[in-house]
């Protein structure tokens, strides 16, 4: 069966714009993508680490929500990602934020992604792709941060082409 996937894209290592839309390029061999625009946004965690570079993609695929986190996983390891402490710097980061309306919990997986409500620089990108979008029965354009946010927008929807 065809499922609409949200994948939330990060970095902050290396040429992350490149290393963004490589990534990107890498999500389309896996089915139809479409991708919000290109932001950067202040660090979460430790905070002497760079700016980083975020997205979300809009993924139509055939696979199951392990299979899809093991292809996100190695789409990782190939950009070089290296874990160095929690929540610090990093060449790539992708996040499974949806997977259609599923409610997942596994020791691989928490699908709505567990800090979706509480990070702008998931939020914005996501209502880029879909306005109406609803996450655990809240509407992300109704919430405070859409108002108090941090991002700023790079470029718009022609950026990983
Ligand atoms: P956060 O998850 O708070 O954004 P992070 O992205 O830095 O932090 P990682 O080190 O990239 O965390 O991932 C740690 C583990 O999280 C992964 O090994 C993966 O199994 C697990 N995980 C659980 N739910 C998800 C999900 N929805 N998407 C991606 N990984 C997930
Ligand atoms: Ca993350
Ligand atoms: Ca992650």
């Amino acid at each position: 069966m065809m499922t609409k996937a949200y994948i939330g894209l990060g970095s902050n290592l290396g040429d992350s714009e490149q290393i963004l839309r490589e990534a990107v390029a890498k999500l389309r061999t896996l089915g139809a993508v479409a991708v919000s625009k290109l932001y950067r946004s202040p660090p979460m965690g430790p905070q002497d680490q760079p700016n980083y570079y975020n997205a979300v993609a809009e993924l139509s695929t055939h696979l199951e929500p392990l299979a899809l986190l093991d292809e996100l996983q190695r789409i990782e390891n190939e950009a070089g990602r290296v874990r160095l402490r929690r929540w610090g710097e990093r060449t790539l980061d992708l996040d499974l934020l949806l997977y259609a309306e599923k409610n997942i919990i596994n020791e691989r997986l928490t699908v709505p992604h567990i800090g979706i409500l509480e990070r702008d620089f998931v939020v914005i990108p996501l209502l880029d792709l879909d306005p109406t979008l609803q996450v655990k029965g809240q509407s992300l354009q109704s919430l405070d941060l859409v108002q108090h946010s941090t991002l700023s927008a790079l470029a718009d929807q022609t950026w990983a082409d």
